[in-house]
């Protein structure tokens, strides 16, 4: 671990052969197929995807990977570089929601899932390695089942499209593991393209590249890991869906989508309580700012991106009330060294957040970010490849 100034640069980024040793180590026999896919970081468009919104997240070059063999005796033995604790080895008849301990749980997800869905997928002999910062928001998870998924649809001949991979690894997730998450992280994983951020309509799956290069602008983005996750995250979670379906309930629409960004004053006044009004506006100006995001990356006005980050961040901070102090010091302490714009990604309460530099101010900005928050972990990033098969 490289810890202050990097992600796990030692794990993930080893050579395909050394990956393949390592299987051979565990399992006594060679990998038929090694596959990748990547972490995420939503450049904007937070805590609407519930609400039918957009999210625009871009594919991290931090990846999980995975080594694969199938097997035909009815197991599933899984092994991560990244855990303790050795091979985990699962039947697949008694493969159950709620059954599997640990890390496990998300390739058992995955493959149970696959299999509900009447998909004949065998048992198999897996390792994992990753680079993808553990529980950072950047989203470890999506990228294990992701990986899991694309590699055993594969090495089955199975050619699913990569949003219906997506689909079956959120539905693994909220059946299986019991997390009611969207669809956003997964379709990132699967979905995103190097140098484009992914603009996804969550209403109808809508999908669109959006070209993304910051280096061709001089640009940087920084993502600011806090290393700190707020224990009422999850409860905090439940209460705000609920929120949101409360105000599009009380506005008589089928989700907070609906409401027009011209119509918003209108909306806010018909509500009943100032908590569903704060909701309702996060909600509806955020949305506007993915558009806004979209037209300026579009037009190749890639600087002009950071106000448009910097008041997504006052939104979640004022309005959704999902930062945290670690969140708002980095965003303050970016924007008075001089960042374009900066603001919290993905769901709040800790998780990271991300600094948009120009590229000679980076070394600089960064110094002063990890000065205010010695603790956090930060690396410059940009929009890498989806997931995809290595070997
Ligand atoms: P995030 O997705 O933000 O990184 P989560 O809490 O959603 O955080 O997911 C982290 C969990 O995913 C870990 O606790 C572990 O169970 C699993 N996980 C992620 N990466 C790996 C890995 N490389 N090997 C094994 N398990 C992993
Ligand atoms: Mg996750």
């Amino acid at each position: 671990t490289d810890a202050g100034t990097g992600a796990r640069t030692d794990a993930g980024a080893g050579s395909e052969a050394a990956f393949e040793i390592a299987f051979k180590n565990i399992y006594g026999r060679a990998p038929e197929g090694i596959w990748a896919a990547p972490g995420r970081v939503n450049l904007i468009g937070e805590h609407t995807d519930y609400n039918d919104g957009y999210v625009m997240p871009f594919a991290l070059p931090h990846r999980t990977r995975a080594a694969v063999a199938r097997r035909d005796d009815g197991l599933l033995r899984v092994h991560s570089a990244d855990m303790d604790g050795g091979v985990v080895e699962l039947r697949i008849d008694d493969l159950a929601p709620g059954t599997t301990r640990g890390w496990a749980v998300y390739p058992a997800a995955v493959l149970w899932t696959l299999r509900q869905a009447g998909h004949d997928i065998a048992g198999a002999d897996i390792h994992y390695d990753s680079n993808v910062p553990v529980g950072g928001g950047l989203s470890s998870s999506a990228a294990l089942q992701v990986v899991t998924a694309l590699a055993l649809t594969e090495l089955h001949g199975l050619d699913l499209p990569r949003q219906e991979l997506a689909l079956l690894c959120q539905s693994s997730e909220n059946t299986y593991v019991g997390a009611p998450v969207g669809v956003m992280d997964q379709t990132a994983s699967a979905c995103c393209t190097e140098g484009h951020a992914l603009h996804l309509d969550v209403r109808g799956l809508g999908q669109r590249q959006v070209p993304f290069d910051l280096a061709a602008q001089g640009l940087q983005l920084l993502v600011v890991d806090t290393r700190v996750k707020h224990a009422h995250a999850d409860g905090a979670y439940g209460e705000l869906r609920a929120g949101c379906e409360a105000a599009a309930a009380a506005l008589g629409l089928p989700a907070l989508r609906d409401v027009d960004f011209d119509g918003l004053d209108a909306a806010l006044a018909a509500l009943p309580d100032e908590r569903l009004r704060r909701l309702t506006r996060h909600v509806v100006t955020e949305n506007r700012r993915v558009e806004e995001v979209i037209a300026l990356l579009d037009a190749g006005r890639t600087r002009e991106i950071g106000p448009v980050l910097t008041a997504g961040h006052a939104s979640l901070r004022d309005d959704f009330r999902v930062s945290c102090a670690e969140l708002d010091l980095v965003v303050d302490t970016a924007l008075a060294a001089g960042a374009l714009g900066a603001r919290m990604t993905g769901g709040g309460f800790g998780g990271s957040a991300i600094v948009l530099v120009d590229a000679g101010e980076a070394e600089r900005i960064s110094a002063e970010i990890l000065r205010a928050l010695p603790t956090a972990r930060l690396f410059p990033t940009t929009a890498g490849p989806g997931a995809h098969r290595l070997v």
